[in-house]
């Protein structure tokens, strides 16, 4: 395994990163065995100083950064993240599982990521409009539509994107929508993004249910978190006659055998921006949300809440990881051999990223499509990759996880023996 000089430490995103690839090495043939080591390597690092004049006159440093983890089979792409947490190293794992994501889906990108050690609520609206400008400004050198393609992330939104995109557009001298995704509609932005995480999950966790024999119609489903991601993949499953029985977000966790009646609370948390007092009849103990019986699980909040400890107790048929990394290591293994399947996230929830690459390709074509046919593309995308994962697991007798991991490391791979070494 390859030291890098500039990461260090234990048990943290990119050693994470490094031992998933591990797992998928003895897949491999022996010629793409001889290259991963390009997986091991983020081809490119920026670190940025951000000076941002503040309301009160005074100056404060941010770190910023942008990671092209691999350009392979294209231009880079991945979302900006805003976070007091932001580090190279978390960078660089996220950089990395955006390659993965990108080739798993066979969306003609590379991986990259972009962050500011920063807690965006504590500034003013002018503050982070000065921070966004002056971050873009400074990565300015390495994106662009045909080189890297930043979008929204944790702690980054629409208007950031707007500010973003404008920033560049000035330096450029022209407007160019196709320099980031995830932009507000009217400014290039495509219909259809601000479900299509939540979609893809149901699309991918309906195929799934198929081949195991589920029927989703008696399914009874728990949902962690119910902002973008949650609460779509909810409304969607209910729609087609399950019974959520559980939601929970940061403030409180509703149980309700009979079903919860999904619209409403959707309705609710738009108008009270979280779901307590919804029914407080209903309200349960937040530690007992991974006691609860359901056919699925949709941890769609955080990372790592599936612990060995959870993995070990849990009492479903099926995990579909909307959030990033829900599933620590150790919890995988416990939960194959429970025979408990997970659609991993890599695959589960990367309708995001896939009509984020429509409203690229919408942008440099300037031809927008309606939303029934983005709906209809991204379904048959993402049908087709968790088909292809499938498929590989079976072959391969290994999880969805690992097949996801192999299919995506023999894409990068074969494209860059295909591409050959420069300078030859
Ligand atoms: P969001 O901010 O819209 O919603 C997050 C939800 O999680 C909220 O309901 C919040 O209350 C809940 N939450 C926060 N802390 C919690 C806690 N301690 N316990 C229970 N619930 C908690 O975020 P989102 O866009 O829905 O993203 C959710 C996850 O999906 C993240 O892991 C994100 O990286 C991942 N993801 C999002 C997208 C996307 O397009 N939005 C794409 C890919 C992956």
């Amino acid at each position: 395994m390859t030291n890098l000089s500039y990461v260090s430490g234990k048990n943290t995103a990119w050693q994470n990163y490094l031992q998933q690839l591990k797992r998928v090495e003895p897949y491999l043939d022996e010629q793409l065995q001889s290259r991963l080591d390009f997986l091991r390597h983020p081809k490119r690092a920026l670190i940025v100083d951000i000076p941002v004049e503040m309301d009160d006159g005074s100056i404060k440093h941010f770190e910023g950064f942008r990671v092209q983890h691999s350009l392979a089979r294209g231009p880079g792409k991945g979302g900006v993240r805003f976070h007091p947490d932001v580090d190279l190293n978390e960078v660089m794992a996220l950089s990395a599982w955006m390659t993965i994501k990108c080739a798993a889906l066979n969306l003609p990108f590379g991986g990259a990521k972009g962050g500011v050690r920063v807690d965006p609520t504590k500034l003013s609206k002018r503050e982070l409009e000065r921070l966004t400008r002056r971050y873009a400004a400074e990565i300015n050198l390495i994106i662009g539509p045909q080189k890297d393609i930043p979008a929204p992330d944790v702690g980054t939104t629409p208007q950031i994107m707007a500010w973003m995109m404008d920033t560049f557009s000035m330096n450029a001298g022209n407007t160019i929508t196709g320099v980031v995704t995830g932009k507000p509609v009217h400014l290039g932005g495509s219909l259809g993004r601000v479900h299509a995480t939540g979609r893809g999950v149901f699309i991918t966790g309906s195929e799934v249910a198929k081949k195991i024999n589920l029927n989703i119609k008696e399914a009874r489903i728990c949902v962690q978190g119910f902002g973008n991601v949650g609460s779509e993949a909810a409304f969607l499953f209910h729609e087609t006659g399950a019974k959520v029985i559980c939601v929970q977000d940061h403030t409180a966790t509703i149980y309700k055998k009979e079903g919860i009646d999904i619209p409403a609370l959707i309705q609710y948390q738009k108008e009270h921006n979280s779901i307590k007092n919804f029914s407080p009849d209903n309200e349960i103990d937040k530690n007992k949300f991974w006691d609860i019986e359901a056919e699925i699980f949709i941890p769609a909040a955080l990372e790592g809440v599936i612990t060995e400890e959870v993995a070990k107790k849990i009492k479903t048929k099926l995990i579909l990881e909307g959030a990033n990394g829900p599933t620590l290591a150790k919890a995988d293994d416990v939960l194959a051999n429970r025979n408990i399947t997970i659609v991993p996230d890599v695959i589960c929830n990367a309708g995001g990223v896939t009509v984020s690459y429509f409203e690229w390709v919408q942008d440099l074509s300037s031809f927008f499509w309606t939303e029934e046919e983005i709906n209809q593309r991204l379904d048959r995308i993402m049908r087709e990759a968790i088909n292809d994962v499938w498929s590989k697991a079976l072959q391969s007798n290994c999880s969805l996880r690992t097949a996801a991991y192999i299919l995506a490391s023999e894409r990068i791979l074969i494209a860059r023996i295909e591409r050959g070494i420069y300078p030859g």
